[in-house]
């Protein structure tokens, strides 16, 4: 088959695409062209991370090698300034501004509010809430504040009241039947959150050692547990 023969042939049909350049398929050129597109592949297939084994058969080793990415290499000058990482020692240090007295786990056996009273000289209308963790367990200061009041009485026995500011509220808490001599602060003392004021105890009128605890918002008695639960944090917020 004479070669011109073989180009007519070609021209004859090959027809002109919408989509290429007419130089495109020149005929001439086609058999350049489609190993051009044959490398194209190859190095699309490279990036693609599928290997060149699927064009190997029809790509000599030279244009392989001519397919794949080359490496690249770069340096940078001794003299470049590069920031040292510089690192402060520091430590974040968060005073939670409200605890719960005994810990959250206690076990309560009076709520606030009215009852029968649980002994002759109780009171009906509970103004605090009973906690029983057992005699002796410590009992600290919700938040920071002021001792206004230690001492006994017949009804509360050995008592504790501070006057806190929380969130800019005067808040009064009382602690009650304490333990005798377990209580390490005095009228006026300044005292910290969470810090020992006294330990559960059963002194004055009471049904065996528990904690009596009050909170009074402006002066007034409100039921401690929802309060604690929604001033209570253990997270900055
Ligand atoms: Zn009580």
């Amino acid at each position: 088959m004479p070669p011109s023969f073989h180009r007519s042939r070609l021209r004859a049909v090959v027809r002109p695409s919408p989509f290429l350049p007419a130089r495109a398929i020149d005929p001439v050129h086609l058999r350049e062209q489609v190993l051009a597109i044959a490398v194209a592949v190859a190095a699309a297939s490279v990036l693609a991370g599928n290997g060149v084994a699927a064009i190997g058969s029809t790509l000599d080793e030279e244009q392989r090698t001519a397919a794949l990415p080359r490496p690249q290499s770069y340096s940078v000058s001794a003299a470049a300034p590069i920031a040292p990482a510089l690192r402060e020692d520091f430590t974040v240090t968060w005073t939670p501004p409200v605890v719960y007295p005994l810990g959250p786990g206690a076990e309560q056996t009076d709520g606030f509010g009215h009852r029968i009273a649980p002994c002759p000289g109780c009171s009906t209308d509970h103004k605090g809430v009973d906690w029983t963790p057992g005699e002796g367990t410590p009992v600290g200061s919700i938040a920071d504040g002021v001792v206004t009041a230690v001492g006994y009485d017949g009804t509360f026995g050995l008592r504790v009241e501070i006057e806190h500011v929380i969130d800019g509220q005067a808040v009064t808490t009382l602690s009650a039947h304490l333990q005798d001599g377990s209580v390490p602060v005095s009228v006026d003392q300044t005292v910290e959150v969470g810090q020992l004021i006294g330990a559960v105890g059963s002194t004055g009128q009471s049904t065996g050692p528990h904690l009596h605890f009050e909170i009074h918002v402006g002066g007034a008695p409100i039921n401690p547990v929802p309060w604690l639960a929604e001033n209570v944090r253990t997270e900055p917020r």
